[in-house]
């Protein structure tokens, strides 16, 4: 698989859905990814990536964002409420409001700072004890808390578990989304992108299909 491949599966996935072309952002999850295969998926002229870990990000996008402009990078990985404020400063959009805590945390910073990233609050479809995510009943109470804090909340995300067929989850998550009038929804990795697009998500999140198979394991 290559860049290219995605786009084009990508493209064909918005057809066969009735959607428009270009209606689904393509984020590069480049984690513990070496920076020369990073760096040749940003020779081609991609600029939306996907970073789990904070400390990770904060050591190689600054010095990629000195040779490449128009860099958009997403939080897709747990955020703690202390690196909130480093995280808010790396990247453009959060994929991981997941707790009252930190929506709070978020609201204040955003209002010191004067600007936020996009947000995504990530629901647990599978309500996974061990997975981070507000659970699906309590989605509709959350998503107004945050937005009650002016908080910029574009959409949901979900990661379904392994074991389950993912459509389920991603119908789920639109539902929720639908009910809420939230557009955004951050769904699909390599294995299910496809089925991911054909059931609304605006933005899928692909790492080892683009990149090659992560040597850490980083799950
Ligand atoms: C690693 C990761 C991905 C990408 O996974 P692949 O299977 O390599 O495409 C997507 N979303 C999240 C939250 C991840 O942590």
């Amino acid at each position: 698989m290559s860049l290219d491949d995605i786009t084009a599966r990508i493209a064909a996935a918005e057809a066969k859905a009735g959607r428009p072309a270009g209606s689904v952002t393509l984020i590069a999850v480049s984690k513990v990814q070496p920076d020369t295969r990073v760096q040749a998926v940003l020779e081609q002229g991609h600029r939306s990536f996907g970073e789990n870990r904070v400390q990770e990000a904060a050591g190689k996008w600054p010095a990629f964002r000195e040779d490449y402009d128009g860099v958009d990078l997403h939080l897709i990985g747990p955020l703690q409420t202390n690196k909130a404020r480093q995280a808010m400063e790396l990247a453009q959009s959060i994929h991981t409001l997941d707790r009252p805590k930190l929506a709070k945390t978020l609201a204040r910073l955003a209002q010191e700072v004067g600007t936020c990233p996009d947000l995504f609050i990530q629901v647990n479809t599978g309500e996974e004890p061990q997975k981070a995510g507000v659970l699906p009943a309590d989605a509709d109470a959350f998503v107004a808390e945050a937005q009650a804090l002016d908080l910029p909340v574009r959409g949901l995300m979900c990661i379904p578990p392994v074991e389950e067929e993912p459509s389920l989850h991603f119908a789920l998550l639109a539902k929720i989304a639908a009910r809420n009038g939230l557009t955004g929804l951050s769904m699909g990795m390599s294995g299910d992108f496809e089925r991911a697009i054909a059931l609304g998500a605006t933005h899928v999140r692909v790492g080892s299909a683009i990149f090659g198979e992560r040597t850490a394991a980083d799950g």
